[in-house]
């Protein structure tokens, strides 16, 4: 974890918030790099997901009406048990102690759970994780908004809007990427869990009687999607919520776990929802919210179905699972020690690199054509700075799947090298066929 947290901020992936000022717990910023990432992540999944014709997308605000988060229930529910340590002073999420270590300078690398059973703790109390502010200019219990810490309620809220809009029929599913807060007690492990992150969610509608069905269905994809962009098989596995850990009004969960340097966490969760939210807010609102199914000509509340992705944990997840450090080969024949991030081409921040073999002869000004040429269609990056062996390395750290090589052959026959970043094999081809042969790696 320490190398790829460095490699983030020295390659301009991931960097802390407000570094200037000491920082602020919870909060990461994305650089350069990081973004371009985390919209193609973001991309992979609104592609998979909302270009099909069962799938509507939409963005909700982030601050809602109130009771939205009382008929969901996160007013009264949403809460971690907290304790405190009377000696040190530190706090814990009282279900977690286990992974904690004691908060004492004192007692560096000591487990919590040590001071737990020495009965250093106060009771646990109940904390909501959600962040409330205040709309307006008066700050009374009567303005209390929240940021909301899922996106999922803004799916719920807007399913009469989106059925009547778009015409959709049962089974139909709604689709949102967006911001999440959560005041967490303790915040861990880099982009795992921090106060602030997005979702990119998805709410399947269906008829009860065919949710497990669906449920199935769901699970299947989702894995599969991971899958698609490249994470390693064995790295991914399903959680099923058992016991105490399903949800009162879940009828069934799955969490896809992915193996981080620390352990298996969630990144993903799929439930089966049942008709729990859409009665909620039926009860709450005071609205309809069933739905008529003119195939069967019955009246109900509809299942959800329910795909709970954390983008900014995903994108922790794809960094990891890409992460390789390697002999390989220099052009001078030696061994060398070469770390790459082998990320699927379509998650990749920067798509091509563009390097004059060297700074004189016409190069430069050629590799400068090809590269502008290509910029309006794909994020690409422009260097003629160090040995090219160098300007590789660094490519391969950024995940750059293609490099283009401008030298003395270009000058007679129009034809460059393409690298490929994985094999690191090369062959010629002809500055003119380079868009299509980008194009033809990225469809
Ligand atoms: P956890 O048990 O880890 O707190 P959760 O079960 O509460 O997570 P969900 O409410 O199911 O999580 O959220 C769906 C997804 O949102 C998770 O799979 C995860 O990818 C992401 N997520 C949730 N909380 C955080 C957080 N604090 N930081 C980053 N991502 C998060």
């Amino acid at each position: 974890m320490d190398k790829l947290v460095s490699l983030c901020k020295r390659r301009g992936f991931i960097f802390q918030s407000s570094e200037i000022y000491g920082g602020l717990n919870g909060c990461w910023d994305y650089g350069p790099l990081g973004v371009e990432l985390l919209n193609n992540i973001k991309q992979a999944w609104w592609q998979a997901m909302t270009y099909r014709e069962d799938i509507e997308g939409i963005d909700a605000s982030i601050l809602m009406h109130p009771k939205v988060w009382e008929a969901s229930g996160h007013v009264e529910n949403f809460t971690d048990p907290m304790v405190d340590c009377k000696e040190c002073k530190a706090r814990f999420r009282a279900d977690q102690i286990e992974e904690m270590l004691c908060g004492s300078p004192a007692y560096k690398g000591r487990k919590a759970s040590r001071c737990a059973e020495e009965g250093k703790f106060t009771e646990a109390r109940q904390f909501n994780l959600m962040f409330k502010t205040f709309i307006g200019p008066v700050e009374n219990s009567g303005a209390v908004v929240y940021l909301r810490p899922e996106t999922a309620q803004g799916i719920y809220v807007n399913f009469l809007n989106v059925v009547s809009a778009s015409r959709q029929k049962i089974p139909f599913g709604i689709a949102q990427i967006g911001k999440a807060f959560r005041n967490e007690i303790n915040t861990k492990n880099f982009l795992f869990r921090t106060r602030e992150f997005e979702q990119m969610e998805m709410q399947f509608f269906v008829k009860p009687g065919t949710d497990e069905k669906w449920f199935e269905y769901w699970r299947s994809e989702r894995l599969q999607w991971f899958l698609n962009l490249w994470m390693v098989k064995e790295k991914l596995r399903f959680q099923r919520h058992e016991g105490k850990h399903l949800a009162h009004y879940a009828k069934d969960a799955y969490d896809i776990e992915f193996g981080f340097p620390f352990g298996f966490g969630e990144i993903e969760g799929i439930h089966n929802r049942t008709d729990y939210d859409l009665s909620r807010h039926q009860k709450y609102s005071g609205k309809n919210l069933t739905y008529f199914d003119e195939e069967s000509k019955e009246r109900y509340t509809p299942y959800i179905i329910e795909t709970s992705a954390g983008a900014s944990r995903s994108l922790m997840a794809f960094l990891v699972n890409a992460y390789v450090e390697e002999e390989a080969p220099t052009a001078e024949g030696k061994m060398e020690a070469r770390t790459v991030l082998r990320l699927h081409p379509s998650l990749a921040p920067i798509k091509a690199a563009f390097f004059p073999l060297v700074n004189r002869d016409g190069m430069p000004e050629i590799a400068r054509k090809i590269e502008q040429d290509i910029r309006p269609k794909f994020k690409v990056f422009y260097d003629d700075s160090g040995a090219v062996g160098r300007r590789y390395r660094r490519q391969d750290e950024a995940g750059t799947p293609f490099c283009f090589t401008i030298d003395s052959q270009t000058l007679q026959d129009q034809t460059v090298t393409v690298r490929d970043r994985d094999s690191m094999r090369q062959e010629r081809i002809s500055v003119d066929k380079i868009l299509s042969y980008l194009q033809g790696q990225f469809r």
